[in-house]
């Protein structure tokens, strides 16, 4: 069979879902999971790149596709309750109500494992990730997988996550059994990764799920240094995650904030035209507010990226947004920041990583 009919045979369109029997389609996509194939699914967070979280050979599948580092751990998709005691002990009434409020949906919980999880799985870790999606496609493909499902970002390790099919598609369609595309996420970013320690829920990855609601359930929340700060070498960490590079585009990336709107322009500006008279191409991302502005003052052949007037619609576009600014190949990619509260705390940890913490 031809690479092209294989994809073809293997692509399964949800993107219109009409009504419940549409779910029984993803059938096939379970068994090619339960039998150890790699299949890209849709998440409310972002693409996973899954496999039978049970099956050490299968899991290895991913650290090979995505050039994984192998100490960093996947987390386990699960559809119900009834998946959890097989995957994780010990669970604390803490946990369990950081659960209840927030499964389904963009959160994950480090918890003890059971021996059932292998060690592949948890980067060599006693403790597993554990979430269960709201995305009605994830959960029915977990369910007729049988299985929990082991499933990073889809992106090869360090490139910004896949939010669509077709920004994914080239770096790996060859690499997995199945594909099954829902259009784009509605979240954008990945799941707010929280590890509860002597009763206090930590925030090891910040994302839709923000400091306010978990405090709001727990009473109190403690945000790792780690989340805007850069990591000293050899720094012990609670999440492997954190050593490694990020969400970069190809392109060099500068992170621009200040307090107003009008310093924002400025400092836009100022770093625009110090690229230009140095003979270099600049591309602006930036918010809705300001692309007008900056439009108007900057030379018409800059392009300049909407990334939305607000979080929600930032956070859904941004890695998209990095992967379509590569393709404008500039010398420089100039990204407008935005406040850490709420979301925005999701949004920066994501955009110091892009720009490798070079910010102005
Ligand atoms: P990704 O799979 O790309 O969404 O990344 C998952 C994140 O969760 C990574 O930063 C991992 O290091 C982190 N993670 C997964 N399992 C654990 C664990 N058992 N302990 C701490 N962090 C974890
Ligand atoms: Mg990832």
């Amino acid at each position: 069979m031809k690479e092209k009919d294989k994809i073809y045979d293997n692509y399964l369109d949800l993107k219109n879902i009409h009504s419940l029997n549409d779910y029984t389609k993803l059938e096939k996509a379970g068994k090619i999971i339960y039998d150890g194939g790699l299949v890209l699914f849709p998440t409310e967070t972002v693409y996973g790149l899954g496999a039978n979280g049970l099956d050490p050979e299968a899991v290895k599948r991913i650290y090979i596709a995505k050039g994984r580092a192998s100490d960093n751990p996947l987390i386990l998709h699960i559809c119900d309750i009834g998946m959890l005691g097989k995957i994780a002990q010990n669970i604390t009434d803490l946990e369990f109500s950081l659960m209840n409020a927030f499964w389904p949906g963009p959160f994950t919980i480090i918890l003890n494992k059971t021996p059932f999880v292998p060690s592949i799985v948890s980067g060599g870790l006693e403790t597993v990730g554990v979430r269960m999606p709201s995305n009605e496609i994830a959960r029915n493909l977990i369910k007729y997988s049988g299985v929990p499902i082991a499933a990073p970002s889809a992106n090869i390790s360090g490139r910004p996550s896949g939010t669509n099919i077709n920004d994914i598609f080239d770096e790996l369609a060859s690499k997995v059994d199945y594909i099954i595309d829902g259009g784009d996420c509605n979240i954008g970013l990945e799941s707010t990764v929280v590890r509860v320690i002597d009763n206090v829920p930590h925030i090891l990855r910040p994302g839709k799920i923000t400091a306010e609601e978990i405090k709001q359930v727990a009473g109190n929340v403690i945000i790792d240094k780690h989340i805007l700060g850069k990591l000293e070498p050899n720094k012990k960490v609670l999440s492997p995650g954190m050593k490694y590079k990020h969400y970069a585009p190809k392109t060099e990336c500068v992170l621009v904030y200040d307090s107003s709107i009008n310093k924002i322009q400025e400092k836009i500006i100022h770093v625009a035209q110090k690229c230009i008279s140095n003979g270099k191409v600049p591309t602006i991302m930036c918010s809705e507010q300001n692309s007008e502005f900056l439009r108007k003052n900057l030379d018409e052949n800059i392009h300049i990226i909407n990334l939305g007037s607000d979080l929600n619609s930032i956070s859904k576009n941004i890695f998209s947004d990095l992967r379509k600014a590569d393709t404008y190949n500039s010398d420089l990619i100039i990204i407008e920041g935005v406040s850490t509260d709420g979301l925005g705390l999701a949004i920066m940890n994501r955009l110091l990583r892009a720009c490798n913490y070079n910010v102005i």
